[in-house]
């Protein structure tokens, strides 16, 4: 058995001294518990810790969880999305971490106008540039943000980005690097409906080099919550 309250807390005094070593103020960076596939009781034992940011990859357990704890805990989309299920996450979903394309923007634009609410998105970034993986590759973003920034209903507040898998979390540096580069530069863009406010990046195997390069959010499962029965 996991025991969730010390596995958070010490990914918490992780993240700090991540931080530390280059000098950031660890407040600036959330932790986002990565809780798919996991069951409410153990997503209720990390509310207890005080945890309140988790993330899902399937809509219809984001659907369930966010249902069942209410405004106790808020839960982020950050899997693969298709259009057809964007309806089940319009007002669950605290942020849609996993925008990539012109047809979800549309559809979350036009779905969040008829809700007459605002949707948080982020756009994903394939910044590895690997065929099988989601997200836009970096010199299409441009053409992707200009969209956004004239969706209503749509706020982009950030990017996100998953490096290739490797063994060693050095290798992931580069590409965490990349990303850190073009959230500062788009942010200097001031682009109307664009905010450069979250920069979501680092996982269990390689959250601290993330933070040392500029991460703001960490998306953390296996090291809170065990290992996963099935990969999805
Ligand atoms: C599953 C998942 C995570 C968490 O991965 P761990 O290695 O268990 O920390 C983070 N981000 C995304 C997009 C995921 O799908």
């Amino acid at each position: 058995m996991e025991n969730i309250k010390e596995n958070l807390e010490n990914i918490r005094a992780r993240i700090d001294a991540a931080a530390k070593r280059v000098n950031r103020d660890a407040k600036e960076i959330t932790l986002v518990a990565v809780s798919k596939t996991k069951p409410i009781e153990m997503i209720e034992e990390a509310v207890l810790a005080g945890q309140t940011e988790f993330g899902e990859n399937r809509v219809q357990e984001l659907k369930e969880k966010h249902d069942h704890f209410g405004d106790r805990a808020t839960f982020r989309q950050i899997g693969t999305l298709q259009t057809n299920k964007v309806k089940y996450l319009i007002g669950r979903a605290s942020i849609i971490e996993s925008v990539d394309s012109e047809a979800l923007i549309s559809e979350i634009s036009r779905l969040a106008k008829k809700a007459g609410i605002t949707q948080d998105i982020l756009i994903q970034v394939n910044i590895g540039r690997e065929m099988q993986k989601s997200g836009v590759m970096p010199e299409q973003l441009d053409a992707l943000l200009d969209l956004a920034s004239k969706a209503e209903g749509v706020r982009v507040i950030g990017l996100m980005a998953i490096p290739p898998k490797c063994e060693d979390p050095e290798e992931s540096r580069p590409y965490f690097q990349k990303m850190y580069r073009l959230f500062i530069d788009i942010g200097a863009k001031n682009m109307d409906n664009i905010y450069m406010k979250v920069l979501s990046m680092g996982m269990t195997r390689d959250f601290e080099v993330a933070i040392e390069e500029g991460s703001t959010a960490v998306r953390v499962g296996t090291a809170i919550f065990g290992k996963r029965d099935y990969m999805i």
